[in-house]
């Protein structure tokens, strides 16, 4: 039996070890995908941590999937061997609870399913995906590119496309890391008027290069009275991690301001009630979206050319990568190269 090499978590907080498992072969409905790239998202913590209800170990994480579709199971239309795919945080739904009924399979209640938490994910040179949370990968768009589109691409493309914002409107996006620097990117491309806020003088010149018309250096004064200098913004994109970095932006919110919550922070996020009333502003969380829209994503990113800035380490090399996204220091995405 052919075996490959998987990067697993043994138990909750156990360490990323490498080891051989046999090939698996698809079940109905689902195809083996070849892994040529997968990133590595802060949300893979779950896994490793053991901080997500229901989770069998050993599990291989990883929920930002490019490659090639390598076999097919059974009952699988629409998709052959050879075809380019990617995968994200939707990994399948159950089809028949209230919210698959009504087309909403990111909320599925019965049997929402995530690559590398629900089952095992991209840590691997080979992976059994549904075939319902498959994405095409546009054949100029090269697989380390794609994959850290299929969740933190697609979770900055996809808020911003529903969040009412119209061509010339002033979008924010706070924190220039893993999200905000694809945030900028897609907001300009998009026709927005852009503005960049992060933390220091020196992420200024990135901040134009990505596209953004302003920066902001949160540090240097209050950034919501700058927003509000520049006319308010209609929406902002929070990817930070950090509640009170939300909080000191929402006064730069406009009429009919949204603030998005991208990033999870664990401090509390406190709002005046008051404060909200009486421009009519809302804040709202976004989660990611289904393989259309990752399929959507990746068309617009060679459509207008947005690319992530990643920083590639082999799989062997998963645990050091892994290091390397939790330390915050990665410029920007973390990818792992299984071949
Ligand atoms: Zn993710
Ligand atoms: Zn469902």
């Amino acid at each position: 039996m052919a075996s490959m090499r998987v990067v697993q978590v043994p138990r909750p907080k156990g360490p990323l070890e490498l080891v051989s498992r046999p090939v698996p072969d698809p079940g109905s409905g689902a195809v083996r995908i070849r892994v040529e790239a997968c990133g590595i998202c802060h949300s893979d913590m779950f896994t490793k941590e053991g901080l997500w209800p229901g989770i069998q170990y050993p599990r291989v994480p990883g929920h930002e999937i490019a490659g090639v579709i390598d076999a097919l199971g059974p009952a699988v239309p629409g998709w052959a061997v050879g075809d380019r795919v990617g995968v994200g945080w939707h990994g399948g739904h159950c089809g028949y609870c209230d919210s698959c009924r009504r087309g909403d399979f990111l909320t599925c209640q019965i049997a929402p399913q995530i690559p590398g938490m629900t089952y095992d994910g991209g840590y691997a040179e080979y992976a059994i995906i549904p075939s319902v949370a498959l994405a095409r990968i546009p054949a100029d768009l090269p697989a380390v590119d794609a994959a850290p589109l299929m969740c933190a691409g697609i979770t900055m493309f996809n808020s911003l496309r529903h969040s009412g914002a119209r061509p010339g409107d002033l979008v924010a996006v706070l924190g220039l890391g893993g999200l905000g620097h694809l945030g900028v990117q897609f907001a300009a491309r998009m026709g927005f008027k852009t503005v960049a806020i992060a933390r220091g003088p020196d992420k200024g010149p990135l901040a134009t290069r990505l596209g953004a018309h302003h920066y902001i250096d949160s540090q240097a004064g209050d950034p919501a009275a700058a927003l509000v200098k520049l006319g308010g913004a209609k929406v902002i994109l929070a990817t930070v991690t950090s509640g009170s970095a939300m909080q000191a932006v929402l006064g730069g919110l406009g009429i009919d301001g949204k603030l998005f919550v991208l990033g999870g922070a664990p401090d509390p996020l406190t709002v005046v009630p008051l404060s909200l009333l009486g421009h009519r502003l809302s804040i709202t969380g976004w989660p990611s979206g289904t393989s259309i829209d990752s399929q959507d994503t990746l068309a617009f990113s060679i459509l207008s050319d947005v690319r992530p800035m990643t920083e590639v380490f082999p799989l062997e090399r998963a645990a050091e990568a892994y290091e390397r996204m939790l330390s915050g220091k990665a410029r920007f995405r973390v990818v792992i190269t299984p071949h």
